[in-house]
């Protein structure tokens, strides 16, 4: 199995309510690698950017507010077949529909304000990583 990349973000519910550490380790014990992570604030316009797909969902300016209303924690992680055991150990978009143990499960307040992002494919990991870090910043 190929070792991949995936991008990752813990959300401003999460950093205000002090869990990075928390998701952090269900993220490690799912078996993949933090080998990029740093804490900033979004503007309006990288997050628009980055949910630019969801442009014309009546939820899109919730969810920009929401990305930018708090510091956030962006990760490159790495691991074998990266993408879905990230998308595992995520859990489903709704918390209340998330499966036992995931991390949104344990720690999601709301479909909206659900803890973290994970890419969903290779390719769009691949554009998500190169929106917020330089090659440098990643070791593996
Ligand atoms: P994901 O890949 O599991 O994060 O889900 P999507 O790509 O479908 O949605 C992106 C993000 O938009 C989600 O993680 C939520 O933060 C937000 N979102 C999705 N659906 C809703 C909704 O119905 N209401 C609100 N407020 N936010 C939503």
């Amino acid at each position: 199995m190929a070792i991949e990349r995936t991008f990752s973000i813990l959300k401003p519910d999460a950093t205000e309510r002090n869990l990075t550490g928390a998701i952090n380790a269900l993220i490690e014990k799912a078996g993949l690698r933090i080998v990029a992570q740093k804490r900033i604030r979004m503007t309006r316009e990288q997050a628009g950017t980055f949910y630019a797909v969801h442009k014309e969902r009546p939820f899109f300016g919730e969810l920009v507010d929401f990305m930018t209303s708090g510091p956030v924690v962006v990760q490159v992680l790495e691991g074998e077949n990266a993408v879905l055991k990230h998308r595992d150990v995520m859990g489903a978009t709704d918390p209340s529909k998330a499966a036992d143990g995931t991390i949104r499960k344990l720690h999601a307040k709301s479909i909206g304000e659900n803890s973290v992002h994970g890419s969903d494919a290779p390719e769009t990991a691949a554009i998500e990583i190169a929106q917020f870090f330089s090659g440098n910043e990643i070791v593996g």
